[in-house]
């Protein structure tokens, strides 16, 4: 059985969450993607974490964690992550890294940060963890396998061929220092003894674990509209944030049977691009304090979040991109102070009502069709049992179930594990 949960919207749609939950039944967590760019915020009995290297399947001695192939592995980030839940009383996890996974090193931090600076104000908004750097040389072909840390001869060899490059570009286009050979090579020796304790090859594994009928769950980062192809390129990540790489990113290649998007009930995002259902101002700052677990801030960067009303047209995209079986809609319970809750239903571009999300250009000129819905006025994070909602809460997820033709078949109310309720889909 292979589950994924996945983005629907622009990453932050409380799939930490989630994950944690579904881990619990499952035997397997694995990352495919992405790498400590993006953080999920998990609360549990051992306290409240934002795991950005880890698995979400770390809070549970059932489970074993896999670091997939397509990942951008930060070994001293992982490793930092790792003691940090461990001193705060998590007994160590199991987790296996893929010795096809690629290594972030500290020059594609530094690369990431020097051209965000070069490009000012026109810059992407990156976190600056080098994450499009090391994709770039991945498919440049000259980046680092797991597995050709164990070969000094080829390291040294290699490190002939990419270094010249690299200190052309560091000390023309930047103006910085160069990197010298013995410094990237110590560098890559000391990553070998941090991370050889963790290595596997994760397709073999793989292999046996889908013939013995194990539960594997898909840990997807960021959202559909993040992806490089289908999302609102180059406001976009650098690897693919879709379920269906999931199975290449993990080295699983297999079909997979539910693929969970999740979504909030209204929208946030981070970073920079077109938000046509954005709100600012007081509007907007209402809504953040109350978002999230607490108000709507990166895990990775405390960047406040941008906020906005919920986007029909951008989630029924993220939807189909994700080829979802199931919608899982969070941050319900953040709705309920509003009298009335606008819903971006469509959107104007060039005078023309559209509801299919657009290309990146029309986007950039498409203004929102609002509706509005009545609010519910009341808590509900105390509830346990979906029909025991509000009549007008149970109508606004209707609503967008209808809009989105997707199934919502889980509801959150709140961020702790047991603050999710089922729903029998009306679709
Ligand atoms: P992810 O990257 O998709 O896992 O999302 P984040 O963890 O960055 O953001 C989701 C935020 O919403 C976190 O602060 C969660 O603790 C919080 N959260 C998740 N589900 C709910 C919910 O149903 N209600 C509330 N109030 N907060 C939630």
């Amino acid at each position: 059985m292979i589950k994924a949960v996945v983005g629907a919207n622009w990453g932050d749609e409380g799939k930490g969450k989630l994950t944690d939950v579904f881990a619990k039944e499952s035997d397997i967590v694995v990352r495919f993607q992405g790498g400590n760019n993006a953080g999920h915020t998990i609360i549990n009995d051992y306290g409240k974490f934002a795991l950005h290297m880890l698995p979400s399947g770390v809070f549970y001695d059932h489970v074993t964690n896999v670091i997939g192939n397509g990942v951008a592995l930060n070994i001293p980030a992982f490793i930092k992550e790792l003691n940090a839940i461990v001193e705060k009383g998590v007994p160590m996890p199991k987790i296996i890294v893929s010795d096809r996974a690629q290594i972030v090193m500290s020059y594609h931090v530094l690369f990431d940060k020097l051209e965000e600076e070069r490009l000012g104000k026109a810059q992407f908004g990156s976190t600056k963890s080098g994450i499009a750097p090391f994709y770039s040389d991945k498919y440049a072909k000259i980046g680092f396998q797991i597995s050709e840390l164990f070969d000094e001869a080829w390291l040294d060899a290699k490190l002939d061929r990419i270094l010249p490059a690299k200190n052309v570009l560091l000390t023309h286009l930047y103006h910085a220092e160069p990197l010298r050979k013995e410094d990237v090579f110590a560098e890559l020796i000391a990553y070998r003894e941090q991370i050889s304790p963790f290595v596997h090859d994760t397709v073999k594994y793989f292999q046996t674990a889908v013939d013995e009928k194990k539960v594997i769950l898909l840990e997807g980062q960021l959202g559909a509209l993040r992806d490089p192809d289908f999302g609102i390129y180059p406001y976009s990540t650098s690897s693919s944030t879709l379920a269906f790489y999931g199975p290449i990113g993990a080295g699983l290649p297999q079909h997979i049977d539910e693929v969970y998007a999740v979504t909030k009930a209204y929208s946030s995002s981070v970073g920079a691009g077109p938000f046509v259902s954005e709100i600012f101002g007081e509007e907007a700052q209402a809504l953040r304090i109350r978002g999230g677990d607490a108000g709507e801030f990166g895990a990775t960067t405390g960047r406040p979040r941008r906020m906005g009303w919920f986007d029909v047209v951008a989630t029924r995209y993220g939807c189909q991109v994700q080829g979802a079986t199931h919608l899982v809609l969070t941050n319900l319970d953040v709705l309920g102070y509003l009298d009335e809750i606008p819903v971006c239903v469509a959107y104007e571009t060039d005078g023309k009502r559209r509801e299919h999300f657009p290309n990146i250009t029309r986007l950039e000129n498409s203004t929102p069709i609002l509706e509005v819905f009545p609010g519910w006025k009341s808590d509900i994070s105390q509830i346990r049992n979906y029909d025991e909602l509000p009549e007008l809460c149970k109508a606004y997820v209707d609503a967008l179930e209808r809009m989105l033709n997707v199934p919502i078949s889980l509801v959150s109310n709140g961020p702790k594990r047991e603050q999710i309720l089922t729903r029998s889909p009306k679709l």
